[in-house]
C-alpha cells in the first residue's frame, strides 16, 4: 500500500484501522488501575504495521504542517517507548531527525548523545494524550536544552480536546474512554462480567 499525501483519513476510517488492528476493543474491561471501561486502546497494534505506522504519522505531520508556520522543524521528540515510532515516523514524513527521551532518576532526559541546539525548531510528539503529564515532561527536557516547541501531535486524544499544553496540538483520533469503579460500571450493572485486556491475544 502506497503511502498518498493527499489521502487524508476520516474520523470513521481511522476507527476502522484501530478496531481491525486490535488497538482499539470494545467490550467490558478490567484495567490494570482497577477500573473498569467499555474500551481498551493499545496504540502499539496499529504501529506493529511498519506501512501502516508510516501512514498514520504522515496524516499527522501533514495535519501538524499547517500549525508550524512555515518553520522548517529540524527534529521529532518523544516519550520512551509509546513515542518512539510515533516520532520516526512523523519525522520521516517531515525530512527531520526523530529523538526520545528516557526516565533518568525519574527526570525525562534526553541520553544516547541526542542533542538540540538552541533555539531549534522541535515538534514533541506521543502515542496518546491522556492527561497530558508525559508530554509536558518531554516539552520541559527540550525547553531546558534552549530548543522551542512548535507543536505538539498525538496518534490519539483521550482528553476530548481538553489538555491545554501552551502550544498549537493536532491529533489523529479524538477518543472517550470512559473509566468507571466497579460499584459504579453499568456494564457490570448489566451483569456481564469484565475480562483483562491481552487474555486472548490477537495475532
Ligand atoms: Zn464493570
Amino acid at each position: 500500500m502506497l503511502v498518498s499525501p493527499h489521502e487524508a483519513f476520516s474520523h470513521e476510517s481511522l476507527l476502522a484501522v484501530f478496531e481491525q488492528h486490535g488497538a482499539l476493543l470494545q467490550g467490558h474491561f478490567l484495567l490494570s488501575s482497577g477500573l473498569h471501561s467499555p474500551r481498551y486502546l493499545q496504540c502499539a497494534r496499529v504501529l506493529m504495521d511498519p506501512l501502516l505506522a508510516t501512514r498514520l504519522c504522515a496524516e499527522l505531520a501533514a495535519r501538524l504542517q499547517p500549525r508550524l508556520r512555515g518553520a522548517a522543524v529540524s527534529a521529532v521528540v518523544a516519550p520512551a517507548l509509546g513515542g518512539v515510532l510515533v516520532a520516526h515516523e512523523v519525522a520521516r514524513a517531515l525530512g527531520c531527525r526523530s529523538l526520545f527521551t528516557e526516565r533518568q532518576d525519574g527526570a525525562m532526559t534526553l541520553r544516547r548523545g541526542f542533542a538540540l541546539e538552541a533555539g531549534e525548531p522541535v515538534v514533541v510528539v506521543e502515542d496518546v494524550i491522556t492527561t497530558g503529564g508525559s508530554t509536558r515532561e518531554v516539552m520541559d527536557a527540550v525547553q531546558a536544552r534552549g530548543a522551542r516547541v512548535l507543536a505538539v501531535g498525538s496518534l490519539v486524544d483521550r482528553s476530548g480536546g481538553a489538555v491545554d499544553l501552551g502550544v498549537p496540538r493536532e491529533s489523529l483520533l479524538a477518543l472517550e474512554v470512559p473509566t468507571y469503579a466497579a460499584a459504579d460500571c453499568p456494564l457490570c450493572a448489566q451483569g456481564t462480567k469484565p475480562v483483562k485486556p491481552g487474555s486472548r491475544p490477537g495475532r
